[in-house]
């Protein structure tokens, strides 16, 4: 029974040991990753924007191209309802044709100033364009700034993750998953990540608090696994905390 305890005891300091480590070169990187990643999503959101302008631009750029092919219509009916007047036989269809002529000229001067329109559209939206252009240009600046130095320090750290990440998996698998998740919850709740420490002065070593002193006692005698009243952390005494991470300071993995 009390091999058995002690055992699981050993197993969640040595977890714990190994995962603070990982913690501290997780701290190391920082903000890093999320200020990676929330530059990616600007840029992404500037380079759409830069196509839907760049598309309206296009969509314009056509509406010209209709509007002179339309002028050149007119003007070419124009040229045709011109002509035919030299050779009418009354007034009434000279006046007729003269109405024609009219309104092909009110269809120039429409399709003229649509044009002037889209124009100034076009050079407003390029002027926008430039300004994304500059904005993604920076974005892109300072993405490449912070992947370098997330690069720099992942590679400074990467072999010593590795060999943590193993280890921390190996230590998992000797402890029953209804204790690893508890573990695990109890991480996830505490700000320093501590789920088991060691007793700091007759205190809880997360967050201080007095223990009583049969709760000493018996945490040397590590029959059953104890939590701090206060905090919820697995309890362990000091001798114990020191032991395991003597032990892993043996299997070369940095200690804390
Ligand atoms: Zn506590």
């Amino acid at each position: 029974m009390e091999h058995a305890i002690a055992a699981k005891l050993r197993a969640l300091t040595r977890l714990q040991i190994i995962d603070s480590n990982l913690d501290k070169i997780h701290r190391l990187r920082g903000s890093l990753p999320e200020e990676v990643n929330d530059l990616l999503d600007d840029l992404e959101g500037f380079e759409t924007r830069k196509a839907r302008i760049q598309s309206e631009v296009e969509k314009l750029q056509g509406d010209i191209l209709q509007r002179k092919s339309n002028i050149e219509t007119f003007q070419g009916n124009i040229k045709k309802y011109t002509e035919q007047q030299n050779n009418v036989k009354n007034s009434r269809e000279f006046d007729a044709l003269n109405k024609e002529i009219e309104y092909s000229n009110l269809e120039i001067l429409t399709s003229e100033k649509k044009i002037r329109q889209y124009q100034d559209q076009i050079k407003q939206k390029k002027d926008l364009i430039e300004e994304t252009e500059i904005k993604i240009a920076e974005k892109r600046h300072n993405l490449e700034e912070k992947q370098k130095e997330l690069e720099h320090i992942i590679q400074e750290t990467k072999t010593e993750e590795e060999k943590l990440l193993k280890a921390s998996s190996e230590a998992s698998t000797q402890i029953e998953e209804r204790v690893l998740k508890g573990y695990r919850k109890i991480r996830e709740n505490m700000r320093n990540r501590l789920a088991v420490v060691s007793i700091d002065r007759e205190a809880c070593g997360g967050c201080f608090a007095v223990i009583p002193p049969q709760t000493l006692i018996e945490l040397k005698q590590r029959i059953r696994l104890i939590h701090c009243e206060n905090c919820g952390r697995l309890l362990v005494d000091e001798t114990f905390f020191e032991e395991v991470n003597a032990e892993i300071t043996e299997m070369h993995l940095t200690t804390i």
